[in-house]
This record gives structure tokens, sequence and C-alpha cells, in this order.
């Protein structure tokens, strides 16, 4: 609607803007406890992220949602267009990429699912086609610890700098460490990742100060930010890979003394 308001996107005459708000199907919240596993519709807002059961199952898109606009845009905005914008800012992108989430994209030939990492494949360009919608997110629900964390200019109602996502498994003694507004597209930090579950010691549930260093460093490598009017490339850079060393640090720490 901001574009249309804006002039940057144009209907026909023949064309219509459809409100997909009261397509119930678009508005489920399953949870399959045995399987440990969610799956959320397209049409949910961040508003319904907030709350039970998302909060407890997958906090980390919680808190994701909650630095997302004002609360207007929480009401209004769903995760499914959070996902379609393909925005490399999207908040609940980087952290469905953090939770290996994966998007169920629905067209009149039928389904296919695509893990959210590759929904979009630039700025604004996604491998949606266009008789296609997303109609539901599925991910597993992690046992462990997780976080989004966003620098913005102010504390509301902005587009982040720079956003990083962490989940770390204590089933799989895994960690996905998700970065945003650092590239063309939400960035999977693979070195950073492999290198985080190698170097955490999962039995005592320790990691040590060089360590999370050099995760700072691997994040600021994977990272391929821009400058514009928001932040400086070498800012944007900085910032995930502090992010990315302080949610580490943290989540092991809370982890251990959880356990
Ligand atoms: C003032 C303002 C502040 C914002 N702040 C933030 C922020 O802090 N963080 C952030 O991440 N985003 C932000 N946004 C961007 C946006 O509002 C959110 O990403 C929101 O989640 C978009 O969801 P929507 O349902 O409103 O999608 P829409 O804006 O209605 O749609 C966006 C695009 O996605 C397509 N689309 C929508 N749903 C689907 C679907 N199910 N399947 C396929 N295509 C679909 C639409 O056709 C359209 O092309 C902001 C926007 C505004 C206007």
């Amino acid at each position: 609607m901001v574009a249309l308001n804006h002039g940057s996107q144009r209907i026909g005459p023949d064309e219509l803007v459809v409100s997909l708000k009261d397509v119930p199907e678009l508005s489920i919240i399953e949870v399959d406890h045995e399987q440990r596993f969610l799956r959320i519709g397209a049409g949910v807002s961040w508003d319904e992220l907030l709350g039970a059961p998302v909060d407890t199952l997958v906090p980390c898109l919680t808190q994701a949602a909650r630095t997302v606009g004002s609360h207007q845009i929480r009401t209004a905005g769903t995760i499914g267009g959070n996902i379609a914008t393909a925005s490399p800012a999207g908040d609940g992108v980087c952290a469905l990429v953090a939770l290996d989430a994966v998007a169920v994209l629905t067209s009149p030939e039928g389904q296919r699912r695509v893990s959210v990492e590759h929904v979009a494949t630039g700025p604004k360009r996604s491998v949606l086609a266009n008789d296609e919608f997303i109609e539901s997110i599925e991910m597993p629900i992690v046992d462990g610890w997780q976080a989004y964390s966003k620098i913005g200019t102010r504390n509301a109602m902005v587009i982040s700098v720079a956003g990083v996502a962490v989940v770390l498994s204590a089933n799989s003694n895994s960690c996905r460490i998700a970065l945003g507004s650092v590239g063309p597209t939400v960035i999977l930090a693979e070195d950073a990742s492999a290198f985080a579950r190698d170097s955490i010691d999962w039995s005592t549930i320790e990691i040590s100060a060089d360590s999370l260093e050099r995760i700072g460093e691997l994040v600021q490598q994977a990272a391929t930010p821009i400058d514009d009017h928001r932040s400086t490339a070498a800012y944007r850079s900085h910032s995930v890979g502090v992010l990315a060393r302080r949610l580490i640090e943290r989540g092991v720490q809370e982890m251990r003394n959880s356990t």
C-alpha cells in the first residue's frame, strides 16, 4: 500500500488489490508437540506472534515481531507479507532463517516447500511465481536458547540498520546465526555458525573469550553490506559482529544457568 500510495508501484485498470485478511486458513497457528513442530499461517499478524504459544516455543520470532514498526503496523502486517516483501531488513525473515523455517508456497499447480532462507533472491525479488502465494511457514521447535537483536537509529518505527538472530540447539548441539540488513537478502552466516557449534563446550556449556571474538570476525566476513541513507557499510559490518558475539555469549550463559 505504501508503494501504491507513493506511486513507485502501479496497478493497471484491470488489476485488483486482494486482501487476504479474512482467509481463515492463513490465520492458523498449529503446534505438534510430539513432532516438536510449529506451523504458522502466512496471514498471522505481528501482534498475534507476540503471545502464546509463539512466545514460548519460538521466542526469537516474538522478539523480532516486537521490534516491527508501530502498533498499527504490527496489527495489520503479517509474517507472510514480511517474507514476500523480500527485504534484507525483514525482522521476521531473519528470525525464521535462524530457525531453519520453511515457507509453504501454493499455486493452482499445487504446493512446494522452500527454505525461508531461499525465498528472497535479492532486494524485492523472490522465487514466488505470479500465481503463487505463501500459505504458511513451518519450523522446528528447538530446545535450547534463541534470540533476535536489532540496531536502528531509534527505538520505535525503525527499519533495522543491522539485525542478528541466533538459535542454539541443546538437542543437536548446533548453532544458526542469521544476519539482516547486511546483504541483498538475509544471510545465514554458515562459517560463524559452524565455528560457534564447534567451539561451545556442550558438556559444561561454556565458550572462551577468544572463540567469541572469532565468531564476531566470521560474522563480519559473511556480511556484504552497503552504504545507504540508514547507515554506512562499515558500521553495519561492525554491528553484526558485535551483536552476534554478545548474543552467543548471553545464550551460552543463560543455557548454563538454566541447567
Ligand atoms: C511504517 C512502516 C514500518 C515498517 N516497519 C517494519 C519493521 O520494523 N520491520 C520489518 O520487517 N518490516 C517493516 N515494515 C514492512 C511491512 O509492513 C512488514 O514487512 C509487513 O510484515 C508486511 O506484511 P503485510 O501483510 O502488510 O504485507 P503487504 O505490505 O500487504 O504486502 C507486501 C508484499 O507481499 C505480498 N504478500 C503479502 N502476503 C503474501 C502472501 N501470503 N503470499 C505472497 N505474497 C504476499 C504482497 O502482494 C506485496 O507484494 C514496515 C512498513 C511500514 C509501512
